[in-house]
């Protein structure tokens, strides 16, 4: 098998290095550009297997790379892993909402940067289920053709909006998605679902779903992810 192509994009050379060193010893190949022109010009020239992209950039900065790849039919499916400032929160919703797939905050252990990266080129690969398909997920089973959803084997009650939640975020576990998004795949039928009462929403399911509510995790100033079981 080829070695999968990680396309760095970084202006720091500390972190160049460091990403460098870790990627290439866990067997990747490795490119790296300091500039989003330079990420941009080198994506179109060679579609590398997933981008790790800095924010903070000079000239083009990483949420206009970020846009200009998902934009771009050729390059929309090549994951991108964010790289940001923990105090970037604003960023990363955009980021995510523009596409990117996952992000990881500097500064970052080289443990974290191979997890993630490896996790982001796994889910990639993995198509979500169908919308019918029964998830067994850990101790839940969320069964969609009937609108039912069971923890330990006990039928659990929903209202149809905490369904379409729940299921919305267990079709992809591992992936972390903003409110925005839930609210934009997330018809409430017997609610309007809008930013703010995602919160809410998320704080009812988790009480009705008991030992499995710890399976949504929240993350802090960004959104919602389903726990990979
Ligand atoms: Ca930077």
């Amino acid at each position: 098998m080829a070695r999968e192509r990680i396309l760095v994009v970084e202006d720091e050379e500390d972190i160049q290095e460091l990403i460098r060193y870790n990627l290439a010893k866990e067997g990747f190949q490795v490119e790296i550009v300091a500039s989003g022109e330079d990420a941009l010009a080198r994506a179109s020239a060679s579609l590398p297997n997933l981008v790790l992209l800095d924010l903070m950039l000079p000239g083009l900065d990483g949420l206009e790379v970020c846009k200009n790849l998902k934009n771009n039919p050729k390059s929309a499916h090549v994951p991108i892993v964010m790289l940001t400032a923990k105090s970037e929160e604003s960023d990363i919703v955009l980021g995510l909402e523009l596409g990117a797939d996952d992000y990881i905050t500097k500064p970052f252990s080289p443990k974290v940067l191979i997890a993630r990266v490896r996790a982001s080129l796994r889910r990639k690969r993995q198509e979500a289920p169908p919308e019918t398909a029964v998830l067994r997920l850990g101790e839940l089973v969320i069964d969609p053709g009937k609108h039912s959803v069971t923890v330990k084997g006990e039928e659990i009650d929903l209202t149809a909006t905490e369904f379409g939640v729940l299921h919305f975020l267990a079709r992809k576990p591992g992936w972390v998605f903003t409110r925005q998004q839930i609210v934009d795949n997330v018809k409430g039928e017997d609610y309007a679902v809008t930013d703010r009462s995602v919160d809410v929403q998320m704080v009812g399911l988790r009480r009705k779903l008991g030992a499995c509510g710890e399976y949504i995790e929240t993350i802090r100033g960004v959104g919602y992810r389903f726990r990979e079981q």
